[in-house]
This record gives C-alpha cells, structure tokens and sequence, in this order.
C-alpha cells in the first residue's frame, strides 16, 4: 500500500509499504480522510521525537476491509472511525475507567502505525461504526471534536456560563462549539482573523486579536459585573497564555489548560490561591465518550466541517503539514 512516511524532521515521503493484516481482535481499514493535527505537527517538526519512519495521522474515518480472529460486532464494509489511543485495559488508571492516564496507552503516530495511509490497523475495540449520513471528512474529525467536549466537561461548563477560549487551532475551535452546545456564552481568541471568523460561525459570541493588548479588559467587559469568564480554556499550548487565562478568569472561576505546552508558564501563586480559581488539566477523552462526538457531528448539532481549510490526497501530504504549521488553516484532510 501507498503512506507518507516520516523518515526524520521534515522529512515525509509517500512509498510503498506492506498492506497491514488483522491480527486476532484488530480490524483493518481503508482510510477515506485523515486530519492533520496539532500533535502530527510536532512530531513532523521534530519538536517530538519518534521511531523512524513513522506513518503520521490519528484523526481519521474509512470502510472496514478485514477482522481478525474473535472480532464481532463489526464487519467489513462498516464504515468507521476509531480512538487513536489504545489504553491497556488492566492498569490502576484504567481499571478507574480513566483510559486517558493508561501507564501502558499505545498511541496511533506514536508508537503505532498512523492512518497517513491507504490502510490502517486497529484494536476491534476502539473501532466506532459511523452513521451513513456522515461523510468521512466528519468522520475524522470527531476525535479532535472530542478533546473538546471532554475540556468543556472537565470545566463543568454550566448552561449561562461565560467561558473564555484561548487559541482557535482546531482544538480551540471546536471547544467553542462545544462550549457553545454546553450553553455557555463564549468568547474566542486567537492572532488569525480568519480563525476568529471561524469561532464566530461555530458559536462565539465575540472573538478578539490576541496581539491587542486590552483584551483582558475588553472580555471581562462582556461578563457578569465585569468579574471575567467562569471558565477560561486554554488551547494554544502557548506558556504566556496561561498567565493570560488566569489574568482573564473570574475568581471562583476554572483554567483548563488543554493546550500541550512544554515549556514553564509563569504563575503568581496568590494571585490562584487568594481568588480560589482552580487550575485543571484535560486529556483526551474518557471510555465510551466518543459516541458523543459522533452524535454531535451527525445530528448537525456543531458544524465540525466548517474548520477544514484544505483538504488534499496522500501526495499532497506535505502540502497539508505546511499550511497548518503556517497557521492559514485550521484543519488539513488528507484523503489517502
Ligand atoms: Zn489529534
Ligand atoms: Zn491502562
């Protein structure tokens, strides 16, 4: 089969490979679309290093071709999308059902190969079927979709609150929508007019240029007696930002940090522990969540579609990589 493959930093090239086969309890899928992601960036970069080469991609959707010995419930010529991340099942964390802290999780791109590819191989148990009304595009973006609920639930977002997004990639944008489903009143920020567009479309309330100097103020302008937002998420995965959100956040209130920065952010402890504010992390997403997304995508209740700026095939692979790093789109498909 055809793949992009990572041979080092910078460095994808489509070659052939071998088809993957079922092993027992896996199925097999034919890639129809896979999303580039901010995660697939660093890992291109170089910025995280992996085994090379690797096949990138993890948010994806396509047709089951094979299952493995002792796989039931799901069929060839399912159509399908899947979790990317395979928890073990067995550990402290996931016996507590959270999957997202497995001590043993395999990662698709990671440590297994990713879906940048005209065939993929995955655990019969992280395999989704997809309603038929949904297209493959859709498909693939119910994982990013979903590190978006799971934030907006880590927030205990409440219908009315006011919540803050920080950064509008593909992640933050679709914690808007998400936001927005919960019933909050929403306002985004990022540095790319086009970005805060699209916040506007998946259900801001207001969007703000990062770069203004005033936006502190200027969002607190628009919350209950000019306190800040309840919840602030921060997505960017920018260290400054962190500062921002707890500048920005309400006493009482919640920052999410969602975002994967690895560098120090600069906290003011008083500034946490005297206003009561809560600083909490999100990851991924817990067992049994995805449905959520596939349920929001499918029933048109958010528009998850509307953030792909650029959609290409296998050899275009590159292409894709480059125009999210440039930050002119949000999402990139790749259809292999
Ligand atoms: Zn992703
Ligand atoms: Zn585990």
């Amino acid at each position: 089969m055809r793949a992009a493959l990572l041979y080092g930093p910078r460095d994808i090239r489509v070659a052939e490979v071998p088809e993957p086969e079922p092993g027992p309890g896996e199925v097999v899928i034919r890639v129809r679309a896979t999303g580039i992601c901010g995660s697939d960036l660093h890992t291109y970069t170089g910025d995280r290093t992996v085994e090379y080469p690797q096949i990138l991609g993890h948010e994806f959707a396509g047709d089951v071709v094979a299952v493995g010995e002792g796989v039931s419930g799901i069929a060839p010529g399912d159509r399908v999308t899947a979790e990317p991340n395979f928890s073990c099942g067995e550990c402290l964390y996931c016996r507590e059902g959270l999957v997202n802290l497995c001590v043993n999780r395999l990662g698709m791109a990671i440590n297994w190969p990713g879906t940048l590819a005209e065939y993929a191989r995955v655990p019969a148990r992280f395999v989704w079927r997809i309603p038929d009304t949904m297209s493959y595009r859709q498909g693939a973006l119910v994982e990013p979709l979903m590190v978006g609920v799971h934030a907006v639930r880590r927030g205990r977002v409440r219908v009315g609150d006011t919540v803050a997004v920080m950064g509008c990639g593909a992640i933050g944008l679709l914690t808007v929508a998400a936001a927005k489903v919960a019933g909050a009143r929403v306002f985004a920020v990022d540095i790319v007019p086009e970005k805060l567009d699209m916040a506007r479309r998946l259900g801001a309330e207001a969007a703000f240029n990062g770069r203004d100097p005033d936006i502190v103020s200027q969002i607190r302008a628009l919350t209950p007696a000019g306190q800040g937002p309840m919840v602030v998420f921060e997505t960017a995965g920018v260290a400054a930002t962190v500062q921002q959100a707890l500048d920005l956040v309400r006493s009482g209130g919640r920052v999410v940090l969602v975002g994967l920065s690895t560098r120090p952010a600069q906290v003011v402890p008083m500034s946490v522990a005297r206003r009561e504010v809560e600083i909490l992390g999100s990851f991924i997403y817990y067992a049994g969540e995805f449905e959520v997304g596939i349920r929001l995508i499918a029933d048109r209740v958010v528009d998850a579609e509307a953030i792909v700026g650029l959609a290409v095939g296998l050899d275009e692979t590159e292409a894709a990589f480059k125009a999210v790093e440039s930050g002119a789109v949000a999402k990139a498909i790749v259809e292999p």
